[in-house]
């Protein structure tokens, strides 16, 4: 038999175009049998020190480029990603523990279009201009890339968050140093292989690899990353705003949520059931978007309550690598156990869990005993106050309130720390319009869920977040603007 160590997969850093070794190493986990995946780089200064500078060597050349240039060569990524499909979902699945039908669906595909995406719409950016003619003058403003940009991103949606932030401060012209989450490294180090055959120079875009507390804070600490975009928990966004301030950084943050669904009693209920479900457990509820406070108004509240407790009896937890399975592995042993204990809690405040964790068996294949599984969990009777209803859980579970009035259903909904997403449904458009307008949340979806339009504003309000991203948000976030007046 073949020794373990030999299977082991070692990522390397890549700095200035080229895989350095580093000098110690962290293991990285198959969430879905409990193995060593691989072994993650455990940069700290040193590493990013050098990738800075690599970052800093390469804006002259990169900043120059036209946007066209800039532009073929995003489209050339995303034609190598596209190529590669299947082995990036093959390696997301088995290094996040999501199924690979998501990483196939959704994660490799969002990641190519990202570069397309950003490709096309760097080339149709125009600047303002507005005259003064009783002075004589002209002001026109003028965009810049900004320099070297720290990116940090989370473990849910590892190449996909990573390149919606990659994808818009190169073709802006800026240079990056990356951290992807040191629980899953191995499609961003993936696509560093595939970064000299696109074209893209050497510098242009480093990967370091390793803890948030040692590489992340040297990246964030760093004097000459004059920006940070962040995705990932309020707790960390927190520290790095601290760490940050005396430098001054720019910062865009896009953290948690307690999102809610809104259900009146005039909706369709069988798109929203199965939508919520989705909504609620889609990628193992690892989602920032994910539903976790479900309010259905009175008239309909057992119908519902049956019907999608029901429909998530159905939910077949399994092997990631199962077509068939359509949720996987949660990220690691300590989440899975977090996210256990609020059900606990829960119980113990006297809510009712209907289905899953401690309620149904689960059963798992033989090479999944180890891995970190538990069932869709629907929790009814929960209050408003519990932490259940008030602390973001990203995991597979979903609690369902009832509610009698428009009125109170906003306050109620609103009256969380977070205001990331909602989903609101009803066949009133008028009822969803007033809604929508007084829900504080970044994103109101109404009748649907994870309809994304790049173009537009993505990003939260209150803990969920500072600033959006966007076609012509993230353009802004990742250049500086200067207005210049000409008088003749
Ligand atoms: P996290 O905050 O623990 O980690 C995110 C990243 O930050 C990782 O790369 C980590 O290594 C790094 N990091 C940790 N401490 C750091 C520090 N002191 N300095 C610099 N970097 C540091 O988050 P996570 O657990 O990886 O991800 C889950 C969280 O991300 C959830 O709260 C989820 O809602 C949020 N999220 C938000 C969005 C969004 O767009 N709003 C999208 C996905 C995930």
């Amino acid at each position: 038999a073949m020794a373990h160590s030999e299977a082991l997969l070692v990522l390397e850093n890549f700095i200035g175009g080229k895989f350095v070794p580093c000098s110690s190493y962290i293991d990285s986990y198959n969430p879905s049998t409990g193995g060593v995946y691989c072994r993650v780089p455990d940069s700290g200064k040193e590493e990013v020190e050098a990738a800075v500078k690599a970052a800093k060597d390469a804006f002259p050349i990169w900043s120059s480029k036209s946007p066209l240039e800039r532009s073929q060569i995003l489209n050339k990524l995303a034609d190598l990603i596209e190529h590669d499909l299947e082995a990036f979902a093959q390696a997301e699945s088995k290094d996040q523990g999501k199924t690979i039908m998501f990483a196939r669906t959704v994660d490799i595909p969002r990641a190519a279009y990202n570069f397309r995406f950003f490709a096309s719409s760097i080339l149709h950016h125009t600047t303002e201009c507005t005259e003064m003619a009783n002075m004589g003058c002209v002001h026109y403003t003028s965009r810049v890339p900004v320099g070297v940009a720290g990116l940090i991103s989370p473990w849910n949606l590892p190449l996909y968050l990573l390149t919606w932030k990659i994808a818009p401060a190169i073709a802006c012209g800026n240079t990056v140093v990356a951290k992807p989450s040191e629980m899953t490294s191995v499609t961003a180090w993936m696509m560093c292989k595939l970064l000299e055959k696109a074209g893209v120079p050497h510098g242009v875009v480093n990967v370091v690899f390793g803890t948030g507390a040692k590489a992340g804070e040297a990246l964030v600490c760093h004097p000459d990353v004059p920006l940070i975009s962040f995705t990932g928990s309020t707790l960390t966004a927190q520290r790095i705003t601290e760490k940050s301030a005396p430098h001054c950084k720019r910062l865009s943050l896009e953290l948690g949520g307690k999102n809610p669904a809104i259900i009146f009693d005039d909706a369709d209920l069988t798109p929203c059931i199965l939508t919520t479900l989705r909504s609620s457990f889609a990628n193992q509820g690892e989602i920032c978007l994910c539903t976790s406070r479900i309010f259905v108004q009175k008239g309909i509240y057992s119908e519902f309550l049956r019907r999608f407790v029901a429909e998530a009896k159905k939910w077949k937890v399994g092997n990631p690598s199962d077509p068939a399975v359509d949720m996987g592995a949660l990220i690691s042993k300590e989440h899975l156990e977090k996210v256990r204990s609020y059900v606990k809690k829960a119980q113990a405040e006297g809510a009712r869990v209907l289905c899953g964790e401690g309620v149904d068996p689960l059963t798992l294949p033989a090479v999944n005993q180890k891995g970190y599984f538990m069932l869709p969990t629907v929790i009814a009777e929960v209050k408003d106050e519990s932490c259940c209803m008030q602390e973001e859980i990203f995991g597979p579970v979903t609690c369902v309130v009832a509610f009698d009035t428009e009125e109170e259903v906003i306050k109620r909904a609103n009256s969380v720390k977070y205001g990331l997403a909602a989903t609101v449904w009803s066949s009133n458009v008028g009822r969803v319009h007033r809604v929508a307008q007084r829900l504080q949340s970044g994103l109101v979806w109404t009748n649907c869920w994870l309809v994304r339009d790049l173009n537009l504003p993505f990003g939260g309000m209150k803990a969920s977040g500072i600033g959006r991203e966007g076609a012509k948000d993230s353009y802004e976030f990742f250049t500086e603007v200067k207005t210049i007046t000409i008088k003749h």
